[in-house]
């Protein structure tokens, strides 16, 4: 084997991530991969059980540390431990998020549970991705990532303050792709959708349901999506192949929305 299709193997080499909500799902398999690829990795969770255990199992390349994203005084000890333990920091993948289960009327919505909603997934992303800038801009590179979700594709798939914290995502990364790429930092976002992941894997009706849309789409009949899947899409835009690509929002979701635009 060539020189070059071994360090196609290891990505990530030298490089150091930080996964938000690293302890479960996407987050837990991009860490996964990242680690594969070469990288050093903090995983960034309010679930310290098994996000320690997840860092435990992996290896001296991880650590854990709890960050709440919303809580602006632990992502500048988030990013400052990073550097302090790692020496970098390369990569910031902002994913950590909450969902609401309120598929209703706008006219039932609770406002506590509308701030809640956008400041975990929409200012924990701004606040995220403010601290790594600051790390990133002196070093005049650096990728920071946020997952949105396909919701921002496919009207009506998530209700009001979801879909308007990963609207605002998308957002925030053209904005801060403009911003930021004068310091040679790219900044993206990965729009999921149909992933099976925390307790949803052991839900049958959910199962039923995501293989059912899935089949939908012809060529994902039986195969519903992977958290695996999202974790590619990451390390394609955290390595050097996606170099060229900032701004972008790279919808992950085997082609449903293009299939069904307008569904729900
Ligand atoms: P998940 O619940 O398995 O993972 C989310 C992680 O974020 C959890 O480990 C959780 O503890 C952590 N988290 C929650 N609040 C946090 C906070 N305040 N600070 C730090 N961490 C926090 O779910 P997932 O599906 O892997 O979700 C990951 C991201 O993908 C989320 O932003 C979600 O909105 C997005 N997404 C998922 C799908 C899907 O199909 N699963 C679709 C679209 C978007």
């Amino acid at each position: 084997m060539s020189s070059s299709s071994s360090t196609t193997n290891r990505r990530l080499e030298g490089k150091v991530a930080i996964v938000t909500g690293g302890a479960s799902g996407i987050g837990a398999s991009t860490v996964h991969l990242f680690l594969e690829h070469g990288a050093k990795v903090v995983i960034a969770d309010v679930q310290d059980e098994l996000g320690q255990a997840l860092s435990d199992k992996l290896g001296d390349n991880v650590c854990y540390i709890h960050c709440d994203v919303s809580n602006e005084e632990q992502v500048i000890d988030l990013v400052d431990s990073t550097v302090a333990k790692f020496g970098q920091l390369d990569i910031m993948y902002s994913n950590a998020g909450i969902v609401n289960n309120d598929f209703g009327s706008i006219l039932h919505a609770q406002k506590e549970q509308i701030e809640r909603i956008l400041s975990v997934n929409l200012i924990g992303g701004f606040l995220v991705a403010k601290h790594a800038a600051r790390v990133m801009v002196p070093n005049k590179k650096g990728c920071i990532m946020f997952t949105a979700s396909a919701c921002t594709k496919i009207a009506g798939i998530a209700k009001y303050s979801y879909a308007a914290s990963k609207y605002g995502i998308v957002g925030l990364t053209k904005n801060l792709a403009t911003e930021l790429g004068l310091h040679g930092i790219r900044v993206n976002c990965i729009s999921p959708f149909g992933v099976l992941t925390g307790s949803d894997i052991h839900d049958e009706t959910k199962k039923a349901m995501f293989d059912r849309i899935m089949g939908e789409v012809g060529n994902l009949k039986g195969k519903i999506l992977k958290a695996e899947d999202v974790a590619k899409a990451a390390l394609y835009l955290g390595s050097d192949e996606g170099s060229y690509v900032s701004g972008m929002n790279l919808v992950v979701d085997g082609g449903y929305s293009v299939v069904n635009p307008s569904l729900f």
